[in-house]
């Protein structure tokens, strides 16, 4: 299995534009998952560790496109009506069990599989037949209605490649070349906690001064999303000894450790000190808005991510920083989201030199344009604003002033979220 190298996380002391510190994570992140064999079946989601090179070309063998005739297009008068004797059948699995002969149609149905020869097919909607003898109308091309052999996958191309995730589309492929099972990563085992005295279960009472705990709810969502094995890790209390003894228990069974709180350097917060007992913190100055403070570092030989402890400011930075730490740790290399162009249906002002994400909605007006909206509630720690909206508008460092109307990178939580 392969270790994490012991700088992985050091962005050094500078204020770090976002783009620099990603490209650190994919210069530094190497898979750590091993890899498993599963039934297609169970494929779905998971992350493909082998490129899939196809043992056979698909289709297997040119085919019938439609319902119809089949002839040699040599046969056919360019001017006038041709008659043919209808003198064989083909249907899909049903193989003609002869040569073909010059002078004859056969029958075919979608799927059958063409002989040598005849290289053209009518659609049976376009022709007459009668007493054992098809009318075929002049004007069809050469090869009309057929497929060919390979035209979708050819023998030993690489069809699907390692990293990939598997969704439908990439299992049914596999399916096609006679794949029933996969070589993919084992899945990433996070182990994840919440930080507070004042942080409570769903499942207990919330005496006065408490708060329910949401972190840890919504960063198991988004792990599980992600594919990870999520282990929860409950609630830490705000002491040193607790939380370090919790981290080092939980990295000897882990890929990766995620809390939220108790990042700051208030005295109750002591989550720093007990990673830096364990192993390395960097507290990573990025120059975005919001999510700071998020600190990334290693507890024995198992990743560790400190998320902040506001709830919107947890997932913004999980979506945006820890996901591709995820991602990379997973063996998947597709790590930067689609990003779509919109034009905002709002002004807005920011600080030039940070990055910042506002929570959007997307509105579909009368003419059916789309515009995006910024949700009005700006505080991290309003929920419901991330219940409210579509995504993420994302503003590059060097904008300040953004007018109604100007095209902004939106980021649909699809994007970010697997
Ligand atoms: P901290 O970083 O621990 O000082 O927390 C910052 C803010 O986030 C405080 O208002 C916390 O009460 C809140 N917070 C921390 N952890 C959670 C949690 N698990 N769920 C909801 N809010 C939290
Ligand atoms: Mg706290």
């Amino acid at each position: 299995m392969a270790l994490l190298r012991d700088d992985c996380f050091d962005l050094g002391d500078e204020l770090t534009p976002l783009g620099e510190a990603l490209a650190v994570l994919s210069g530094r992140l190497t898979t750590v998952t091993g890899t498993t064999t599963v039934p297609l079946r169970q494929a779905l989601g998971r992350t493909l560790a082998e490129d899939v090179i196809a043992p056979r070309d698909v289709p297997p063998h040119d085919n019938a496109a439609v319902d119809g005739y089949a002839v040699f297009f040599d046969d056919l008068d360019p001017e006038v009506e041709t008659r043919l004797p209808v003198s064989g059948r083909i249907a899909a699995g049903h193989p003609l069990d002869r040569e073909a002969r010059r002078g004859e149609a056969l029958r075919v149905f979608t799927g059958g599989p063409m002989p040598e020869g005849p290289d053209t097919i009518f659609m049976e909607e376009d022709c007459v037949e009668e007493d054992g003898t098809v009318t075929l109308k002049p004007g069809i091309k050469r090869g009309a209605n057929r497929r060919f052999r390979g035209e979708d996958v050819k023998t030993g191309s690489v069809i699907i490649a390692a990293g990939q995730v598997l969704r439908a589309q990439e299992i049914g492929l596999a399916a096609s070349v006679g794949r029933n099972e996969l070589n993919v990563r084992e899945r990433l085992r996070a182990a994840v906690f919440s930080t507070g005295d004042e942080v409570r279960d769903p499942s207990d009472e919330a005496p006065p001064g408490c708060i329910y705990d949401a972190n840890r709810y919504a960063v198991m969502g988004l792990l599980e999303g992600l594919g990870c094995a999520v282990s929860d890790l409950g609630i830490l209390p705000d002491s040193l000894d607790a939380i370090r003894d919790a981290l080092a228990g939980a990295a000897a069974e882990h890929d990766l450790l995620i809390t939220s709180g108790g990042m700051s350097r208030g005295e109750e917060d002591h989550v720093k000190a007990a990673v830096e007992a364990l192993g390395s913190l960097h507290f990573w100055r990025l120059a975005i808005k919001p999510g700071r403070p998020i600190a990334l570092g290693q507890v024995a030989d198992t990743a560790f991510v400190g998320l902040p402890g506001n709830p919107v400011a947890v997932m913004v930075t999980f979506m945006r920083i820890a996901r591709p730490v995820v991602l990379l740790l997973s063996g998947r290399r597709d790590i930067d989201p689609f990003r779509f162009r919109v034009p905002t249906g709002f002004d807005f002002k920011k600080k030039v030199g940070r990055r910042e994400w506002l929570r959007a909605r997307l509105v579909t007006g009368d003419d059916g344009t789309v515009t995006v909206m910024k949700h009005p509630a700006g505080g991290a720690g309003i929920l419901t604003s991330m219940v409210e909206s579509d995504g993420l508008i994302e503003l590059p460092e060097d904008l300040g002033a953004l007018d109604k109307g100007t095209d902004v990178d939106f980021l649909p939580f699809s994007e970010v979220t697997r």
